[in-house]
């Protein structure tokens, strides 16, 4: 284990959505979940706009997803936070993974990597190259990774094996999710990160980085996502319906079923801010836990 753990008396978590479209049934659960496990360690819940990737956002998406929360009772603590203006920290770390002698220039493409079988591990073909511009790599080695997970089964990564030396600012100068997450999480003190299960592999990146930068480690929790019938995961990709806010007890009373809450016993008139408050004394991380996974009806319809 490296770094710190979180204790349940200071906990701060987060809701940290990339603003590529509006929220759809399994985003909002990832906010539910996140706002529930907060809310019952009587710790604080920020949210923080993940706008690093200005191609694959969408125009007045994270406008629409703060108003989609708020609709939903989904209430944060403090100010919304917007990664894009943690630029200046991120690269301050990205010179010191540099002077350190921990990150370097690559100028493979992906198509020749692609090409020549290296997919799935970058074999470090340009870590002596000297180049001096191109993507930035950040160099791994050969030592297990084990990240203790409150919901699923420890996770043991080898980094070297897989994904190999990993990018942390692509060609394009933008930087890349593992890093900004690492320096964002620890710049808000986030103690607990709870997330989708879908993001659980990129753990032991956001550990090395950690380790390298000397930061803190979050303690984690990485729930089940919604899949459809074939098992793949509820996204915009996908097709997600996007969530009408004007359902909103009806969105939420469908996540908090698939948490295993008892909706049921739920009056249909209660609002969204009383639904969550009757949640989080319902809610116990042990529901989460014992759901292997969530599957989504076709439709999306609202469950029990
Ligand atoms: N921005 C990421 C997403 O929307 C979440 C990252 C995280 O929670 O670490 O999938």
């Amino acid at each position: 284990m490296i770094g710190t753990i979180a204790t349940a008396r200071d906990y701060v978590g987060r809701f940290a959505p990339s603003p590529t479209g509006r929220l759809h049934l399994g985003s909002l659960l990832g906010a539910v979940v996140s706002f529930l496990d907060a809310r019952c360690h009587g710790g604080r819940w920020l949210v923080r706009i993940e706008d690093i990737d200005p191609p694959r956002e969408v125009a007045g998406a994270a406008h629409d997803i703060l108003t989609s929360l708020s609709a939903h009772g989904l209430i944060w603590d403090g100010e919304v936070q917007f990664q894009r203006h943690s630029l200046d920290q991120h690269e301050a770390a990205i010179r010191q993974l540099i002077d350190g002698g921990h990150a370097y220039y690559c100028q493979c493409s992906r198509k020749r990597l692609i090409a020549d079988g290296h997919q799935h591990c970058y074999p470090g073909l340009c870590r002596d190259a000297g180049h001096t511009e191109g993507a930035l790599r950040v160099r791994v080695d050969n030592m297990p990774i084990q990240i203790q997970d409150r919901w699923q089964a420890p996770l043991n990564q080898v980094l070297s094996e897989s994904p190999g030396d990993f990018i942390i600012r692509r060609r394009d100068n933008l930087i890349a999710y593992q890093l900004a997450v690492v320096i964002d999480d620890a710049t808000s003190g986030i103690t607990d990160v709870v997330r989708g299960v879908d993001i659980y592999d990129s753990t032991p990146r956001q550990a090395w980085l950690q380790q390298l930068l000397g930061l803190p480690q979050p303690r984690y929790a990485h729930f089940p996502v919604i899949v459809d019938e074939l098992g793949v995961k509820l996204s915009k990709q996908t097709g997600a319906a996007e969530l009408e806010n004007a359902n909103a007890l009806g969105n939420l009373r469908a996540v908090l079923a698939m948490i295993g809450l008892p909706t049921a016993e739920l009056p249909r008139s209660a609002l969204p801010e009383q639904v969550l408050k009757w949640a989080v004394t319902q809610y116990h991380d042990q529901l989460l836990k014992s759901r292997a996974n969530f599957i989504s009806g076709a439709n999306h319809a609202p469950i029990g």
